[in-house]
C-alpha cells in the first residue's frame, strides 16, 4: 500500500482525530493511523473517563463541526468548589468557589463522556472525503527524507506523506524513533474513575476535594450523574478496584459526603496510573508532536486534553498559514513557530500540576495551613478569582484562531 497524503497522523485517540478534522477543513489531505482495531475506541468498556472540556476546547470542537453533534450530551460546568478533606472525615466546607456568573463568556466549560466524544470524532473522520482513516495499523518505523516521511506498518505496508504528526500518546513511538528524549516520573498514585447517579441535582457544580493521598473530583454529568476521579496511592487504588460494588461504595461515601443524597454506581470502574511526561522537543525534521505525546500531566486540574487541543489548534493554524504563504508546511520554519507557541505554555502547565499535586496530596499540617490560606486569599479577591476562571476556561494567553469562537 502506498499513499502520498499531505499529512500523516499517528494516533487516533482524541487529539489525532481533532487535528485531522482541523487540517482537512483547511484543505489538507490527511491519513490517520491507529494501532487499535476499528470500533475499539467507541466500545463503552474501552474508557470510563469524562473530560472537563474548557470553553476554548468547546469552541475548537464547534469550529470543526463536532460540538453541535455532542452538545446535548454535554453538561455545562457552572461552578467549581474546592475544599480540603481527610480520609474518613468527609470534605471540609468549601473554601474556594468559582461561579461562571462572574465571567461574561458563560460556563467555564462542559463535561463530556469519553465514548460520546470518541463516537462523534470517529463518525466525522470516517465521513470526511479528505481523511483516510486506517485502523489496526501499528507504525513500526519511520524514515524522514528531504521532502517527506515514509512510515512502515507492522503489516509491512508503507505510506508516505509530506510530514508526520505524532499524536500517539504518552509512550510516543513517533518521538522515540525521531530521537526525541523525554523527562518524567510516576506519582505513585492511580486514579480510580467511575460514574455515579445520585438523588439530588448537582446544579452543574464540580467539586474537588483535596484528600491526603490525592484529590477526589466529583464532576457533573447529564441526568443526575457525576463522574468520579479518585486519586489514591497505587496500593489503595488496587484495593478499591478489587472490591465489589457495595464495598467500593462504602469506601467512597465518607470521602464523597452526603450532599447529593444516596449514590449508586452506574457502570464499571476504571483505573489509570498517574505520572508526568514531557518531551524534550515538540518537533524534529518534518515531525511535530501533539497531546500526550508531547506532554502528559496529572489530571488534578483537568487540563491534559485541553492542552492537547490547544496544540492541535495552534499546529493547524501554523500549517494552514504556511501553505497560504507558499511555504512547505513540514519545513523547519512552520514547525519552529509551532514549538515556540506551545512548548513554554505546556512546560508551565506540567510544572504547575506537579507542584499542586505535591502541595495538596499530603497531610502535613504546615502545608495544609499554607494551601488553605492561599485558597482563601484567592477566594477573597474577585479579580484573582476571575483570572483563575478564565485560565480554567482556556481563555488566557495567545489563543489560536480556532479557539476564539
Ligand atoms: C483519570 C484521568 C482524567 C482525565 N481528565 C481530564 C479532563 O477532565 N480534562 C482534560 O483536559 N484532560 C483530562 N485527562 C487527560 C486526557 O485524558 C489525555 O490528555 C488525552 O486522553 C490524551 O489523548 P491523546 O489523543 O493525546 O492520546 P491517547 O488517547 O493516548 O491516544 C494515542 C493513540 O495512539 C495510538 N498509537 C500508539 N502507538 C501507535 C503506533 N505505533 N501506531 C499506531 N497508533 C499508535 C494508540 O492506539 C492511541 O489510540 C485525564 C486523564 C486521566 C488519566
Amino acid at each position: 500500500m502506498t499513499q502520498n497524503d499531505d499529512i500523516l497522523i499517528v494516533g487516533g485517540g482524541l487529539n489525532g482525530p481533532v487535528l485531522a478534522l482541523a487540517l482537512a477543513k483547511s484543505g489538507f489531505g490527511v491519513t490517520i493511523l491507529d494501532a487499535a482495531e476499528r470500533d475499539t475506541h467507541t466500545d463503552p468498556d474501552f474508557d470510563g473517563r469524562s473530560y472537563a472540556l474548557a470553553l476554548a476546547s468547546c469552541r475548537l470542537l464547534a469550529a470543526i463541526d463536532i460540538w453541535d453533534k455532542i452538545e446535548d450530551q454535554a453538561q455545562p460546568m457552572r461552578e467549581i468548589k474546592v475544599s480540603d478533606g481527610r480520609a474518613g472525615e468527609g470534605p471540609s466546607p468549601w473554601i474556594l468557589h468559582f461561579d461562571h456568573r462572574e465571567m461574561e463568556e458563560g460556563p467555564m466549560g462542559h463535561m463530556i463522556e469519553d465514548r460520546v466524544l470518541r463516537t462523534a470524532l470517529q463518525d466525522a473522520i470516517d465521513a470526511h472525503p479528505a481523511i483516510t482513516h486506517l485502523t489496526g495499523a501499528r507504525v513500526t518505523a519511520q524514515e524522514v527524507g528531504p521532502s517527506g516521511v515514509t512510515l512502515t506498518l507492522a503489516s509491512g505496508d508503507t505510506l508516505s506523506g509530506g510530514m508526520l504528526v505524532g499524536a500517539d500518546g504518552r509512550q510516543s513511538g513517533t518521538a522515540a524513533r525521531a530521537g526525541i528524549g523525554r523527562k518524567g516520573w510516576g506519582y505513585g498514585q492511580t486514579a480510580v474513575v467511575c460514574a455515579v447517579s445520585h438523588e439530588k441535582d448537582h446544579g452543574g457544580i464540580a467539586h474537588q476535594f483535596f484528600m491526603p493521598a490525592g484529590p477526589l473530583a466529583i464532576l457533573p454529568l447529564t441526568q443526575r450523574r457525576s463522574s468520579i476521579v479518585w486519586s489514591e496511592t497505587d496500593a489503595r487504588a488496587a484495593e478499591l478496584m478489587s472490591m465489589d460494588d457495595a464495598a467500593f461504595l462504602d469506601a467512597l461515601r465518607p470521602a464523597f459526603g452526603s450532599f447529593l443524597g444516596e449514590i449508586a454506581l452506574t457502570g464499571k470502574r476504571f483505573s489509570y496510573p498517574l505520572g508526568l511526561t514531557l518531551a524534550d522537543s515538540f518537533i524534529a525534521p518534518r515531525i511535530a508532536l501533539v497531546g500526550d505525546a508531547a506532554h502528559g500531566v496529572h489530571p488534578i486540574a483537568g487540563q491534559g486534553l485541553n492542552a492537547g487541543l490547544r496544540d492541535v489548534a495552534a499546529l493547524a493554524e501554523v500549517l494552514a498559514d504556511a501553505r497560504r504563504r507558499g511555504e512547505d508546511p513540514g519545513s523547519a520554519g512552520p514547525l519552529g513557530r509551532y514549538q515556540q507557541w506551545r512548548r513554554f505554555d505546556t512546560t508551565t502547565l506540567a510544572i504547575a500540576t506537579d507542584t499542586f499535586n505535591r502541595l495538596f496530596s499530603n497531610n502535613n499540617p504546615a502545608l495544609r495551613l499554607v494551601r488553605d490560606i492561599g485558597m482563601a486569599a484567592v477566594n477573597s479577591v474577585p479579580g484573582l478569582r476571575t483570572t483563575f476562571m478564565r485560565e480554567a476556561a482556556g481563555l488566557t494567553g495567545d489563543l489560536p484562531r480556532l479557539m476564539r469562537g
